[in-house]
């Protein structure tokens, strides 16, 4: 196997575009920072990056997107991050326009696909449910047909940027999980993904009370009977389940590029500060072996986490077959959500009270990250996987 310890011209290529991309924002970085945390979207940010080709790097040129692949995205996240801005909607629309590349049917994909590289369907992602938690196979949202469409009754909750989403890909069931175990059907039977338009009768977003994690907020979101045409079905019905899961490891190498990106970002701001400040004597906080060490150590776990990262992205983008994937994947996002919380509290204490001070926009980043080692999976359900994976050891869950 070929381990990427250096970039190709062509990765190389894609990583300048990006950079040049965000130099164009660069004089409105602080404004673009404090808007993310108002929780306002980034409109301008989003289609400059679409205008870019990146929306459609997940997506074949026949469907009117780039074919750059996840490894792009991952330079886009990590780079974005870096410069202090960024939206889960980047991830959430390319993980989902990727469960439709892999799922869905020829007419589905010509009517999709194009919309979302142009950057013109945003898409977020809801499977979670009060009762089902970690465990999606236990969810109860039904949905019933109804001549063309669909009825779609159930909660989702925890729903990221349900309100500045055009659409939802919504994870519900078609047989419920009774009907399954009647029948003696798998536990992967039965779930079927759908695309629901927030804005459908029936269907009400309740906010969370969340802080302005990722720069976006969580929702409650209840159907009611909500209708959605039966052509918006990503793939068969009760089929949901392959599509779903070949779209998370994406979704854990995008959140470890970010990590490594946001760790960037605080290195950035707390070298500096330690270079200016002084405190005793007339040497620089960031003489002292206790605040320098900590952030030498930040480093070396980003850099070994941006490795992990870069090689669980080629191993997507090469296709090696899903668990081979799924290892890197999920160890490049365990190592990323500890590499987070470290560096955001180093960060937090080489600037002393400062560190507090919302102005300069390090402690908002406190929930984002330890957010990771709990979501969008847990980083003991992480190491169920890989113990099993990894190890042969008896599967635990
Ligand atoms: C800010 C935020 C944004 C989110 N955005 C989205 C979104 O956009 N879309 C969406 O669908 N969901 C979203 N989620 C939901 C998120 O994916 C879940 O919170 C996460 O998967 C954990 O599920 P849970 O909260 O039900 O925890 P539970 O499943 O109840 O788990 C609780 C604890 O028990 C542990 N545990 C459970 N089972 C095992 C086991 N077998 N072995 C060891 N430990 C176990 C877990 O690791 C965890 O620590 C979001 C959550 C948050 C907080």
């Amino acid at each position: 196997m070929s381990l990427c310890f250096d970039l190709g011209e062509e990765q190389l290529m894609v990583r300048d575009g990006v950079r040049k991309l965000l130099s164009r924002f660069a004089p409105r970085r602080r404004e673009l920072r404090q808007a993310m945390y108002r929780r306002e979207f980034p409109t301008e940010l989003w289609e400059a990056v679409a205008d870019a080709g990146f929306m459609g790097a997940m997506i074949p040129e026949a469907y009117g997107g780039t074919n750059m692949g996840i490894m792009s995205i991952v330079f886009l996240s990590e780079e974005m991050a870096a410069f202090g801005v960024s939206h889960p909607l980047f991830a959430l629309t390319s993980m989902d326009a990727l469960c439709i590349v892999r799922g869905a049917s020829e007419e589905m994909k010509r009517a999709w696909l194009p919309e979302i590289a142009a950057g013109r369907r945003k898409l977020a992602f809801a499977v979670t449910e009060a009762d089902a938690g970690t465990n999606t196979f236990r969810i109860s949202t039904m949905a019933k047909r109804d001549g063309d469409s669909f009825l779609l009754t159930g909660e989702k909750q925890w729903i990221t940027a349900a309100d500045c989403a055009d659409y939802i890909l919504v994870v519900a069931r078609t047989t419920s999980r009774h009907d399954c175990d009647a029948q003696g059907l798998p536990r992967a039977h039965g779930l079927t993904l759908f695309l629901i338009d927030p804005r459908t009768e029936g269907v009400t977003l309740t906010p969370m009370a969340t802080g302005s994690i990722e720069g976006a907020r969580q929702f409650i979101v209840t159907f009611d009977n909500a209708r959605v045409p039966a052509e918006n079905i990503i793939g068969e019905v009760d089929q949901g389940a392959l599509p779903l899961f070949l779209a998370l490891n994406p979704e854990r190498i995008l959140i470890a590029a970010t990590i490594v990106g946001v760790t960037e970002y605080c290195l950035e701001i707390a070298c500096d500060y330690a270079r200016e400040r002084k405190v005793f004597r007339n040497a620089p906080i960031g003489s002292y072996q206790a605040i320098q060490h900590p952030l030498a150590q930040v480093k070396i776990q980003q850099e070994a986490t941006r490795l992990m990262t870069w090689r669980a992205a080629t191993s997507f983008d090469r296709g090696d077959d899903l668990a081979q994937t799924g290892v890197w994947s999920n160890m490049a996002k365990y190592m990323a959500s500890d590499l987070g919380v470290f560096a955001v509290d180093r960060t937090i204490q080489t600037l002393g009270g400062n560190g507090f001070d919302q102005e300069i926009g390090v402690i908002q980043l406190w929930e984002g990250m330890r957010l990771f080692k709990t979501a969008p999976i847990s980083n003991e359900m992480i190491l169920n996987f890989l113990a099993e994976q990894t190890l042969g050891l008896p599967r635990s869950y």
